[in-house]
């Protein structure tokens, strides 16, 4: 009798990190695969990682590891400047940066504008925990081109959040001086702005260049780096650019609740590597 391997149903997402580095996640469901008027949208329930949303073939959140990453977009800033009330979040419609902006009792409003409200429904539907601030009463979640919004605000927030996609298509704007100008112009004195800009080992160009295109516009700027897992190659950066205040030196303690910020980490991430400091021109 002839025998047969045994059969399963593997299923696996691959993400093409770069042209020569892919992450695999093996799935055990597909819980929603849509085509959005902007993007290809799926989410999937993994082993390792829980819910994992993958906008183009690029993970974005997974429930396991989402806190390392939107801890340092909220929380480096909101302990740094000087009295925090009014936020804004560009992109980010997944929840997780407003969640922690709004640990912060001194904020007052914070508004999302993600461009895309499949995001936002699949993020209600999929991630409650990432979501669950969105019906807070200081949040403000509205569906629309932050790249407009933007344009229309002036002088009214403290601190401008990008938790954009990667600097592709609709995104692609969100990392350029023009966009930087119009930020700052939203701004309050003292403002600051805080961007992921991507991995040094996969992307060094896009943090050279997000770094240089924040330095024509904000007096000072700065780069701090942490761990994120199921981003490409694990070893994130972000830049933060201000109005005036120093973003390494924390002002208050971490809010209640936090996993992945604390004083000590605020700190630490901003001493770069020499590797690191030569790659960027900090
Ligand atoms: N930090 C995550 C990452 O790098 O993988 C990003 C998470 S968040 C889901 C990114 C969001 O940016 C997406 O939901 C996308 O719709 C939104 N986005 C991209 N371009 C935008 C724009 N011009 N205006 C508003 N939102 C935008």
């Amino acid at each position: 009798m002839e025998t047969y391997p045994k059969r399963t149903n593997d299923l696996w997402l691959t993400e093409a990190q770069t042209e020569n580095l892919h992450l695999s996640l093996r799935a055990t469901d597909v819980l929603r695969h849509v085509r959005t008027p902007y993007q290809d949208l799926l989410v999937i329930r993994t082993l390792e990682y829980g819910n994992v949303m993958v906008l183009d073939g690029a993970i974005q959140v997974t429930e396991r590891d989402e806190f390392c990453y939107h801890e340092m977009m909220a929380h480096v800033a909101l302990c740094a400047h000087p009295d925090p009330k009014r936020v804004l979040i560009v992109g980010g419609g997944d929840g997780g940066s407003l969640r922690e902006v709004l640990r912060h009792p001194g904020v007052e409003e914070a508004f999302l504008v993600d461009i895309d409200e499949e995001v936002i429904r699949a993020s209600r539907d999929f991630f409650p925990t990432l979501s669950c601030a969105m019906d807070d009463p200081r949040a403000r979640v509205l569906p629309m081109d932050a790249l407009k919004f933007i344009e229309e605000h002036r002088d009214e927030f403290d601190l401008v959040i990008v938790d954009s996609t990667d600097p592709v298509e609709f995104a692609a704007g969100l990392f350029e001086a023009p966009f930087y100008g119009n930020v700052a112009r939203s701004l309050r004195d003292r403002g600051f702005v805080v961007c992921q800009t991507e991995s040094p080992f996969s992307d060094t160009g896009v943090v050279r260049e997000a770094l240089a295109a924040l330095r024509q516009v904000f007096p000072v700027v700065r780069l701090c780096t942490g761990f994120m897992p199921t981003y490409p190659t694990g070893f994130w950066t972000y830049g933060v650019g201000t109005k005036g205040p120093d973003p390494s030196r924390p002002l208050r303690p971490a809010p209640e609740g936090t996993r992945y910020y604390s004083s000590e980490v605020h700190a630490a991430a901003f001493a770069l590597p020499p590797f690191l400091k030569e790659w960027v021109g900090a």
